[in-house]
């Protein structure tokens, strides 16, 4: 897990300048929860998740008014802007004339078979591709088991069929999702999928609910299918702020050793043998070092049993002692610092560090 050899050989796709598939790193998307047609709250939060390390920002285009949006937002966008459209063939043409980087469409849903070829025609001209998204809770009936619900390889072949009509009218620029409300059908489902053909995949655990829980849920089901060596994009759908969308997806790729942007801060949990203020100290270097762009890894440990161990495998890391810590950088013992100036210290070395590495924020 975290070699490329380990990872499904995919097809590459352009999604703007971020590719998706082909060995690219995994890229994180978000989906912006304003009101298209709201220009200015759009493009302020598809900034506010570029700033955090978003790669790409879908937006739903649901009617003509966010239709009439979409050329500014393109335009103004930091980041590659994905139309979320359903149904609606003039939408979709609509949406590669304003300049999107790729749709979200299932052609199935189209009803006429040359709107589809129309749609196919004109994206391919733009080198526009298009993702197909297969919901567990919106599958037509006749992938649904005896129960009514929803089998893996039900799911896999209505994906392919809609995949099937656009490779019908020649157009192969394809990135599949199928996303499930349940961790076993996610991986399910993927691994068929990921059997059954080359394209490369989007990864995302529907309806996660609300932050943190949500976050908990997302990263189990989509840490089960990528530590298979599946998944080239990721989504973490949670309801509320988008920014921890973007945020939990960095940290499930972070200890998954799949792609880390920022510092992870590692801590112990403490014990009794622990003699310093361990949890402020902690959560004050992880959100003074949150905004880094380098992945370094930050130890803080409560004691001398395990502390010195800890803070020796990361870049830099304190081992508590009496109203002190050892600070350790890359492995080697630099110096005793006082608890008032632990934070302040661990946050100033990682600086230097990331300033080393290029990249003091992203
Ligand atoms: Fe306890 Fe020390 Fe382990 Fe922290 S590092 S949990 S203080 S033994």
């Amino acid at each position: 897990m975290g070699t490329d050899d380990a990872r499904r050989k995919t097809q590459v796709v352009a999604v703007g300048n971020v590719a998706i598939g082909g060995g690219a790193p995994i890229s994180v998307q978000s989906m912006c929860n304003t009101k298209t047609t709201d220009v200015a709250a759009t493009l302020s939060q598809i900034r506010e998740v570029a700033e955090i390390g978003c790669d790409i920002i879908r937006v739903a285009v649901p009617d003509d008014a966010a239709l009439a949006a979409l050329p500014r937002i393109v335009q103004e966008s930091p980041l590659p802007v994905v139309a979320d459209i359903h149904f609606r063939w003039d939408l979709a043409l609509g949406a590669i004339g304003a300049g999107v980087a790729k749709l979200r469409l299932n052609p199935g849903n189209i009803n006429e078979p040359q709107r589809v070829k129309d749609i196919a025609h004109a994206a391919k001209e733009k080198g526009i591709p298009i993702r197909i998204g297969v919901n567990s809770g919106s599958v037509a009936p006749r992938f649904l088991d005896a129960d009514g619900h929803p089998t893996a390889h039900g799911l896999v072949e209505s994906a392919l069929g809609h995949v099937a009509l656009l490779e019908a009218v020649g157009f192969e620029d394809i990135v599949i999702s199928i996303k499930a409300t349940s961790a076993a059908l996610l991986l399910e489902a993927n691994l068929e999928l990921a059997q059954r053909v080359a394209y490369p995949l989007h990864l995302g655990l529907t309806e996660a609910g609300p932050y943190p829980s949500g976050a908990v849920r997302s990263a189990a089901a989509l840490g089960a299918v990528l530590s298979r060596g599946i998944g080239d994009t990721v989504r973490v759908s949670l309801t509320g702020d988008v920014t921890n969308e973007v945020r939990v997806a960095h940290w499930v790729l972070g200890i998954l050793g799949l792609r880390q942007i920022n510092p992870i801060v590692i801590s112990c949990p403490t014990c009794a043998r622990c003699k310093l203020q361990l949890e402020p100290i902690a959560q004050e270097v992880e959100r003074r070092t949150a905004h880094l762009a380098s992945p370094l890894k930050i130890a803080v440990m409560g004691c001398v049993v395990n502390g010195p161990g800890e803070a020796k495998e990361a870049d830099i890391g304190i081992a508590g002692g009496d109203g002190c810590g050892y600070l350790f950088r890359r492995g080697e013992r630099i110096r005793k610092v006082a608890e008032e100036d632990i934070v302040d210290v661990l946050v100033e070395e990682a600086e230097k560090l990331a300033m080393r590495n290029g990249g003091l924020s992203c």
